[in-house]
């Protein structure tokens, strides 16, 4: 079995962002060389989550809403005390920090319409995501 990992910056603009990384994703698996197995992709955050779905401009408003209106700022979170950002862990606590896609003859799998974001929950920031891919 072979292990390609690699490590990329992705800097986000406003607090609550989707940040397109699919391409990323792509290129990392085509440079892994490996043809059949697992992707990961991890954020190495608290307050980030990483989501598969449609790149479409409502839809990317509609995600950001739903989860602004479900992860309320300053209903006072306990962690608010000591840092201003409860929302923003709960939020990543619940969504994920990772997904895995299958790996076919060299390329990701995934469906027509789905797309890989960082879910920035605290931005701005510069946040280092994991992509690592395993098979043979
Ligand atoms: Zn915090």
């Amino acid at each position: 079995m072979k292990v390609f990992f690699d490590e990329i910056d992705v800097l986000t603009e406003s607090r609550t962002e989707l940040v397109d990384i699919s391409s990323y994703v792509e290129d990392h698996v085509r440079k892994s060389n490996i043809k059949n197995g697992f992707c990961l992709a991890y954020a190495l955050h608290s307050t980030v989550a990483i989501i598969v779905n449609e790149h479409e401009t409502g839809l990317i408003q509609d995600i950001i809403n739903k989860v602004e209106k479900d992860f309320p700022k300053g209903m006072g979170w306990l962690h608010d005390r000591i840092d201003d950002n409860a929302d923003a862990h709960l939020a990543s606590t619940f969504i994920g920090p990772s997904r895995i896609f299958p790996i076919k003859n060299g390329r990701l799998v995934k469906g027509k319409w789905q797309n890989i974001f960082v879910l920035e929950l605290d931005g701005p920031r510069t946040r280092k995501i994991v992509l690592e891919t395993l098979g043979e």
